[in-house]
């Protein structure tokens, strides 16, 4: 009875868990497709490696040691560690008992795999606690500087709080349950870890053993499937999103910032007074200059925006920000991640159709004017980056809307672009004065 007790609630839990997650990825994915489409096929050896270099081998993670290596821990000591959750979900299936465990004791080699692996899975259990709690108190003992921003404060630093405070409940399960089981079977396992934790258990009778083992295995179980259904609303989904975001990555040099088709069509027939304007199309779409809102930027902008995990490495590089200027561009992320929820949102509650809510990315509480203004289009936050986000993608195109669309520049910026309108450089003289500065 009680066993299929245990059967029932698995199943229960994990449905539930699986449809609430469900509905949080297909959300993500249709917010990001509500982009504008961009092809970024082809070349796929080069994309692949870039996935493999910059997602999985964390390459540029490496430029700065200490985070990285803690980094590391935490994230191959995740993977390694959900190992041992196939036994527990065949376990819960079938209201067995460490079943892999029980196939595999009379085969001498095969149990000491068994055994090797779940005590692999313990040490490194071991250092990823280590690194969870040195992130924690990175963020609230030394408060290292570009994690204690102004764009952090609220739901981003309890975002990452809740996950750290997570990820040790789930240690503990794990680390309970493994060393109750150890002492319960008198150590037979032979666990690495939890043998060593044993005698913590020591004043502990078969019941009270045995149900600190069903809490941690519960716990662990549960501590899971709550991380798999809170990880759309949180910036750990970068955990998957890093794959895709750095497969698709730009393959262009750094420096490289995409024309407008229109205005390379203008400058090519100023720089060629014999060519003809082909005739104006009645029928044609207005042209609009840049964005203003989620919509005019692409899938992958919007792929981005998911994609951040709020390390704050492009702010820190930063030489707006550092000087002292309003622009971070991590909170450029931030800003178009939250309008494009609150877009997404708009959508759903609207049986699919947008319904205009007077808003834009630009202003709003979203990214001022100020902001966009400050970037030196330097690249800094571009080079930074860990899995190959461009935060000055989404600068340049907003920037763009509110010069070309708006008419909103600085009075320096207009006599600029009246200069090079006029005399072809920035300067305010003819260009039959260029060469004068040879006279004497
Ligand atoms: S490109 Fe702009 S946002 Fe990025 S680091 Fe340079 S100044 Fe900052
Ligand atoms: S854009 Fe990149 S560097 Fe900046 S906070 Fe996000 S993940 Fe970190």
């Amino acid at each position: 009875m009680v066993i299929i007790l245990q059967i029932v609630l698995f199943i229960v839990l994990c449905s539930t868990a699986g449809y609430f997650a469900y509905k949080g990825y297909t959300r993500v994915y249709k917010n990001i497709m509500l982009g504008k489409s961009e092809d970024l096929s082809g070349n796929s050896s080069e994309r692949l490696k870039n996935m493999l270099l910059v997602a999985f081998g964390q390459k540029k993670m490496f430029k700065n040691i200490t985070p990285a290596v803690l980094h590391l821990f935490l994230y191959v000591g995740f993977v390694i560690t959900q190992i041992e959750l196939i036994e527990i979900f065949i376990d819960g299936l079938t209201g067995n008992h460490r079943i892999i465990f029980h196939a595999v004791e009379s085969i001498p080699a095969l149990r000491f795999i068994y055994v090797f692996i779940i005590s692999f899975i313990e040490v490194l259990s071991v250092f990823v606690f280590i690194a969870t709690v040195s992130f924690l108190s990175r963020r609230w003992i030394l408060r290292v500087p570009r994690l204690n921003k102004p764009e952090l404060k609220g739901f981003p630093i309890i975002d990452a709080t809740v996950i750290l405070l997570l990820e040790i409940i789930l240690l503990t399960c794990i680390f309970s349950m493994n060393t109750a089981d150890m002492a319960l079977h008198k150590g037979e396992y032979g666990f690495l870890v939890s043998g060593f934790l044993m005698p913590v258990f020591a004043g502990c009778g078969d019941t009270c053993l045995h149900v600190i083992e069903r809490i941690g295995w519960w716990g662990h179980m549960i501590m899971v499937l709550a991380f798999l259904v809170y990880l759309p609303y949180s910036k750990h989904l970068h955990i998957l999103l890093a794959f895709p975001n750095t497969y698709f990555g730009r393959l262009q040099p750094k420096g490289y910032i995409s024309n407008m088709p229109e205005i390379t069509k203008e400058i090519k027939l100023m720089m060629d007074p014999s060519a003809t304007p082909p005739p104006a199309d009645a029928n044609a779409a207005p042209v609009k200059f840049g964005a203003k809102d989620v919509f005019d930027l692409s899938w992958k902008n919007l792929l981005d925006a998911y994609t951040c995990t709020e390390c704050g490495r492009c702010t820190a590089a930063c030489p707006a920000n550092q000087t002292g200027k309003l622009l971070s561009p991590r909170k450029i992320m931030m800003d178009t991640r939250d309008r494009l929820e609150e877009v997404g949102k708009n959508i759903a509650s609207n049986n699919g159709i947008w319904k205009e809510d007077g808003k834009s990315l630009i202003e709003n509480g979203y990214i001022s004017v100020e902001e966009l203004r400050a970037c030196t289009t330097c690249n800094a936050c571009v080079e930074e980056c860990p899995v190959l986000i461009s935060p000055l993608e989404i600068i340049v195109q907003l920037r763009r809307n509110l010069v070309m669309e708006e008419s909103n520049a600085p009075a320096e910026w207009n006599a600029m672009f009246t200069a090079m309108e006029n005399n072809g450089a920035p300067w305010q003289f003819s260009q039959q004065d260029r060469l004068n500065w040879e006279n004497g």
